[in-house]
């Protein structure tokens, strides 16, 4: 069965694809569909987002879409930066950026006050208006400083244990990560649309 997927992180995407290809569910980019369009995630919540997202490209590709919204809570922030997740350092803010003002703003803060999670809501939404949204997280802590190489985002800070998401084999993340729980989630509730 076709799909598409509402997101233009070619990383984020890699991680869908390769959770969903598993259920047997073939994934289509915006590109693919040739659909280019800025979507204003003015959610309060992830949930809200993954729904703004997916219903909009629901209602322009006219197929059953998948989106993610996904972000960072750290305890000793008060669960920020949240759903600001992507523009914690500004609206073009670069990974890097992001990283950069969350070690700043945790200088000094001891590790075991450095708790954090992830949390990544999934949506499922048909273009006859019926969805589905499932929740994922992965519990953690903030790293002082970035350990390893691979992955995206705040990969290489978000630690689970002691070993950062970079340091993982994308195997290991998707069993563990908040975005391989959501899909999973989502994967038992499928059924139920098609
Ligand atoms: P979204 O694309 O609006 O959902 O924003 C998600 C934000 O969280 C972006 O800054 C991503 O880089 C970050 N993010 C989401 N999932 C991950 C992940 O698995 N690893 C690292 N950063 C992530």
């Amino acid at each position: 069965m076709v799909f598409a997927v509402a997101t233009n992180n070619q990383k984020k995407l890699k991680e869908i694809q390769r959770i969903l290809n598993s259920f047997d569910i073939q994934a289509k980019t915006l590109k693919e569909l040739g659909i280019d369009v800025e979507i204003e995630e003015d959610g309060t919540t992830f949930e809200e987002n993954a729904i703004i997202k997916a219903r909009t490209i629901a209602q322009m590709s006219n197929l059953p879409t998948i989106s993610d919204d996904s972000g960072l809570e750290v305890d000793a922030l008060n669960g920020a930066p949240g759903v600001f997740t992507a523009r914690y350092a500004g609206e073009n803010a670069t990974d890097d950026d992001n990283i950069d003002k969350l070690l700043e703003i945790l200088e000094g803060i001891p590790k075991e006050e450095r708790n954090a999670r992830f949390v990544s809501a999934v949506c499922l939404y048909m273009p006859d208006g019926r969805h589905t949204v499932c929740r994922g997280t992965c519990e953690g802590w903030i790293a002082t400083e970035r350990i390893g190489e691979g992955g995206f985002g705040y990969d290489p800070v978000f630690m689970v244990k002691d070993k950062s998401y970079s340091q993982m084999s994308p195997q290991d993340k998707d069993a563990i990560s908040h975005r391989g729980q959501a899909l999973r989630k989502l994967k038992e509730e499928i059924k139920n649309f098609i």
